[in-house]
């Protein structure tokens, strides 16, 4: 597939992704065997990488989803977050694993780790498929992840510029 004119770069792609996602399935696996396993996924941008993780987990799993919005879109200022679709079921006793698109700032996974460790779960873990460490404002216990990247603003495999780009089967930095 051609870029489209607005990509700078491909970082990751189709088939980095699969290898990595597939590698990560397996980790988390192990870590969870015998265990059944409840995968949170944070809509829009998680559900991309949410559905290739999920097959890539030999351990039963159950999904649910959850949405956020922040009051501030600006991103050299975050905002706070509120949830603004809550999940389905309850986490009461299930081993919870967080699945995050991208972990920046840190501040949305703090948010949802307090908010979710109210809820009784057995255990809750994060695991993220991008990491972008250098902008790292708070702490962010992340146990899984698939890439670090550098402080560059990212689109494809679910992650969005205006809502576009989510669609792209590989991951690249925009010409901002
Ligand atoms: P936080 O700063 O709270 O860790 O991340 C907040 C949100 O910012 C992420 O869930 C994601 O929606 C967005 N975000 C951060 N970096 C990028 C990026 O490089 N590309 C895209 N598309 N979104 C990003």
């Amino acid at each position: 597939m051609t870029p489209p004119p607005e990509i700078e770069k491909i970082l990751f792609t189709e088939e980095q992704i699969q290898a990595r996602i597939k590698d990560v399935g397996a980790e988390i696996s192990e870590a969870y065997a015998g265990r059944e396993l409840k995968l949170i996924s944070v809509l829009k941008g998680s559900v991309f990488f949410l559905t290739a993780l999920a097959r890539a987990i030999t351990i039963p799993v159950k999904i649910d989803f959850l949405a956020i919005s922040s009051f501030s879109s600006n991103r050299a200022a975050p905002g706070v977050v509120r949830i603004s679709k809550d999940l389905d079921e309850s986490l009461e006793g299930e081993d919870v694993l967080l699945v995050e698109d991208i972990v920046d700032t840190g501040l949305t996974v703090r948010y949802l780790l307090h908010t979710l460790a109210g809820r009784q779960p057995n255990s809750l873990a994060v695991c993220t498929f991008l990491d972008k460490t250098p902008r790292r404002l708070v702490q962010a216990p992340v146990r899984f992840r698939c890439f670090e990247i550098p402080d560059r603003f990212v689109v494809g495999f679910g992650l969005d510029y205006n809502q576009l780009y989510r669609n792209l089967p590989y991951v690249a930095v925009m010409k901002l």
